[in-house]
């Protein structure tokens, strides 16, 4: 048997109707946000992720699927979704002829090659936003009170927001520096990777998942200290902005998250329900002012953030989270035989057209059978076509839940199902 490939699931049942209904709330807070869909490839050039993303992330040193196709080009799966909307938003010069900013949104698959485990796969999906062409902190507030809301929205409770600032290129140079003073005399108790950053970002080894108990780690220079007034006001107002809705925050000084593209505000939103295990991190993201215009474009502001949709699943399944799900069908027809499969099929096309749902027996079963069925369906009603029903157009409707019969004719069917459909 050809089984699935490592770090992959299937979506079914129960928790296929749970994510779609997540789907349906996402799309529809986008839309109160104003925010634009956006859909660009699966698959892009790998030097787009290379120079988008960075070069010293975990992400492209190590996790990518690449591949040569037959016209031996190198391609990338995407492993995240920030990449491919700043490559379409300059080769579709929206600078130009956009509303300015240009606030996107999108959801799809990324692809990673980590290794799987709880809450981590290698195709997993991202709802995300990145919005462009505003260096106002009230872009920053707004990206944040996204997934706030969303949350929110959905009735989840147990959630942390991490905010911090690695501030302008200016401030965020001062701290690399201090950062590179700091760790020189213990660069040898660092993990491989860390002595690699230290070298080519050392941002970066305060994000190490390895070290990050190490007292080193804990009394390193802190972003906030090394931020010129600009940077320190443009966090100021952040913060404001986010009292001013509401949304409760921590400052995590060593928050400084995993791409190399972020300038200003990071921040990641985790799930604090106990038992969440330490894939913990719900979202994150920041401000990267600096991305577009590595990326060939002008220079452009940029904030978004990027939400694992299978974490907030699980989030949501902790905590019990009630969804309004639709449980059972509204009718369930039956042709009694052969003749009136066609008449049968007639009507199902007009109930489904007019908002019913609606099944139909496909496999002749007999009258006791269907009922069972039915039953199973919970169908709030049963419409039996017989000989005499398909001849007369009048037919016979049975309330499952009243268990009384009427006699309904074909023109009114409709009308009679939308009086009754509430019972
Ligand atoms: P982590 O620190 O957990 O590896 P990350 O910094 O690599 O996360 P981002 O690139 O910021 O994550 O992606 C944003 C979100 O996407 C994460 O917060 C998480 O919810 C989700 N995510 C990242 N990688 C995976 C994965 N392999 N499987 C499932 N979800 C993931
Ligand atoms: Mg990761």
């Amino acid at each position: 048997m050809i089984q699935k490939a490592k770090g992959t699931y299937d979506i079914y049942g129960d928790y296929g109707k749970r994510l779609l209904y997540v789907e349906e709330l996402i799309e529809g807070l986008m839309e109160k946000y104003n925010y634009e869909y956006f859909r660009t490839p699966i698959f892009e050039s790998s030097s787009l992720f290379h120079r988008g993303v960075g070069d010293t992330t975990d992400i492209v040193t190590k996790e990518t699927y690449d591949f040569k196709d037959r016209g031996d080009r190198d391609l990338t799966l995407r492993p995240e979704g920030t990449a491919g909307i700043v490559r379409s938003y300059i080769e579709n010069k929206m600078y130009g002829n956009h509303n300015i900013p240009v606030k996107a949104w999108y959801y799809g698959p990324m692809f990673r090659y980590e290794r799987p485990q709880s809450g981590r796969y290698r195709e997993f999906y991202q709802f995300g936003v990145e919005a462009f062409g505003s260096s106002d902190a009230l872009m920053d507030a707004e990206i944040i009170s996204i997934p706030v809301n969303l949350y929110k929205l959905l009735g989840l409770k147990g959630i942390k927001v991490n905010i911090n600032t690695l501030g302008d290129n200016e401030s965020r140079n001062n701290y690399r520096n201090a950062l590179i003073e700091y760790f020189k005399p213990y660069i040898n108790d660092l993990c491989e990777d860390c002595q690699e950053r230290y070298n080519k970002n050392p941002l970066r080894i305060l994000d190490c998942k390895v070290d990050h108990n190490l007292d080193v780690m804990k009394n390193a220079p802190r972003t906030i200290d090394y931020l010129n007034e600009t940077s320190k006001e443009h966090f100021e107002n952040v913060k404001k902005y986010l009292d001013s809705m509401n949304i409760d925050y921590e400052i995590n000084t060593n928050l400084v998250r995993g791409l190399d593209y972020y300038t200003h505000t990071v921040f990641e939103v985790e799930a604090s329900v106990e038992g969440f295990g330490s894939q913990n991190v719900l979202c994150g993201g920041g401000r990267y002012d600096n991305l577009v215009e590595t990326l060939d474009g002008p220079k452009t502001s940029g904030v978004g953030f990027a939400m694992g949709m299978e974490r907030l699943m699980t989030a949501l399944e902790y905590e019990n989270v009630e969804m309004p799900l639709i449980d059972g069908i509204d009718c369930y027809v039956i042709p009694m035989s052969e003749n009136e499969k066609d008449y049968a099929m007639h009507i199902c096309g007009d109930l489904r057209l007019n908002g019913f749902i609606t099944e139909i027996d496909y496999n002749n079963r007999n009258l006791k059978n269907n009922f069972k069925n039915a039953d199973k369906f919970n169908s709030k009603f049963i419409i039996i076509i017989g000989e005499q029903e398909k001849d007369s157009g009048i037919l016979t409707i049975k309330n499952n839940g009243a268990k009384e019969e009427y006699k309904i004719s074909h023109d009114e069917l409709i009308d009679f199902l939308d009086e009754n459909m509430g019972e």
